[in-house]
């Protein structure tokens, strides 16, 4: 009498889905962000900056609230750092430096850069 013999298994599948994330956004085709610093592409604005927070120590949001850059500004800066790939170590140098801040930088380094249109203020 071994009541084993009966056991159904069937429940105990123990595959992982849990990840399964539907995101139809098929219609829109987003340009990926680039990082400032390396290679990685990301999706949102959001994500791109806690990147540069986490992963190379420059959070841009505190930057320009706390030198109060105007959205010009804030774009000059980006596209000097794009163009000329400085060291983030050095970021807060470059910064008061200034030597961004010029209208040649308003020009896009990469069209349609998504990080240009994030609005300061
Ligand atoms: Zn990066």
């Amino acid at each position: 009498m071994d009541p084993k013999e009966n056991v159904d298994y069937e429940s105990d599948d123990s595959s992982d889905w849990s990840s399964a994330q539907e995101m139809d956004n098929s219609d829109t085709e987003l340009n990926p962000i680039y990082c400032l610093f390396c290679c990685e592409t990301f999706e949102t604005i959001e994500t791109t900056f806690a990147h540069l927070i986490t992963n190379h120590n420059l959070d841009l949001i505190q930057i320009c609230n706390k030198n109060k850059f105007n959205s010009f500004q804030y774009i000059k800066l980006l596209n000097y750092i794009r163009l000329e790939k400085p060291n983030c170590n050095q970021m807060n140098e470059l910064i008061e430096s200034k030597v961004w801040d010029n209208d040649q930088n308003m020009k896009p380094v990469i069209s349609d850069d998504l990080l240009l249109m994030f609005g300061i203020n």
